[in-house]
């Protein structure tokens, strides 16, 4: 293997304790906690992972987590009025309503009902418009722990050819405007693309946000290039023993790094600094709403 291993499970664990010190000064010196509201519709249990450990993590770096539990049969309207009553309430910054939701919930109706300023993940159609129009906004958690990695990891940047393969809104289209914002050549690239694998070789980043277990090769990979797997599939792993499964990116691993500059892990890559640009934009919607400076390098 050649590749440098991006390891986001270290480096989520640095953004972390950053927020932490800027958490508790902000106690100290404005009597200010930022506030994180966490809401569940029913009982999937991977949503159920997914909200304890952010709660776990929020009040680790000294917030306050509000969770909002609700049952599967709850009505929109009750939702929307749990929203506004959260919208109004000066100790939450932060409002994040786990998806996906009941079928009978309409999910961008929802997500648009969330203060802007408090969206702290980014998908209302105002922060998504921002993003677009390279203004202020509140950034998509998973975009924003991928750029932050390409920062640390090349410093600039600037000229470097991009490309993302898949265009969905909450990780492909906002990590391909980040990209652009930094002054990359941007390429988008999805299920209709022609000759995925030559679009592919011409990148300098390749970011793969697709959905399908270690389909991105080796050989599609540009050597020396970096390669950013925002992947999470779950597969049958016969030899760890009989009906046991193992998690694997969207990038086949062993075969990218033999020829890429740089890699992430699946898992221990784009997943931890997911939760930790949750917690960052969680304070720098505090900052924002309080006329504070908002923290460095925590921000696109
Ligand atoms: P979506 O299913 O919303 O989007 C998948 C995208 O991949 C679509 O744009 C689709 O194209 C494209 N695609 C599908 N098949 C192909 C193909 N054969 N060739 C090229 N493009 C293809 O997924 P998400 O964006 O929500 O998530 C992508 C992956 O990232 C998933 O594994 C998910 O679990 C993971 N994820 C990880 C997070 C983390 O914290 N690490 C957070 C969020 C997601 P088209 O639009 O044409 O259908």
């Amino acid at each position: 293997m050649s590749a440098t291993l991006i390891d986001g499970k270290a480096f989520a664990a640095t953004i972390r304790s950053k927020v932490a010190d800027h958490v508790a000064r902000l106690k100290k010196e404005q009597d200010l906690t930022p506030g994180l509201a966490v809401i569940l519709v029913g009982e999937d249990p991977a949503s159920q992972v997914y909200v304890r450990s952010k709660g776990k993590q929020t009040t680790e770096v000294g917030m306050t987590s509000f969770e909002h539990k609700l049952a599967a049969d709850t009505s929109e309207a009750e939702l929307l009025a749990l929203i506004q009553h959260l919208n109004a309430n000066p100790e939450v910054h932060g409002i994040l309503v786990q998806l996906p939701l009941p079928d009978h919930m309409d999910e961008d109706l929802v997500i648009n009902a969330i203060d802007p300023a408090k969206d702290v993940d980014g998908f209302h159609i105002s922060n998504v418009g921002l993003l677009g129009t390279g203004q202020k906004s509140m950034v998509p958690c998973t975009p924003l722990g991928c750029l932050m990695m390409l920062r640390n990891h090349h410093g600039s940047l600037s000229g470097m050819n991009a490309v993302v393969i898949g265009r969905s809104n909450i990780v492909g289209k906002p990590m391909a405007q980040l990209l652009l914002g930094d002054s990359c050549t941007v390429t988008v690239a999805h299920s209709r693309t022609k000759d995925l694998a030559e679009v592919v070789r011409r990148a300098d980043i390749v970011v793969a946000a697709v959905g399908r277990p270690e389909m991105v090769p080796g050989d599609w990979i540009q050597p020396g290039a970096t390669v950013i797997d925002v992947g999470i599939n779950r597969i049958e792993a016969p030899e760890k023993g009989e009906g046991k499964t193992r998690l694997v990116g969207d990038c086949h691993y062993a075969s990218c790094a033999e020829v890429a500059g740089a890699i992430t892990p699946v898992p221990g890559g784009v997943g931890p600094m997911t939760i930790a640009c949750l917690l960052a934009n969680t304070l720098t919607a505090a900052c924002r709403a309080n006329g504070l400076p908002e923290p460095d390098g925590l921000t696109a």
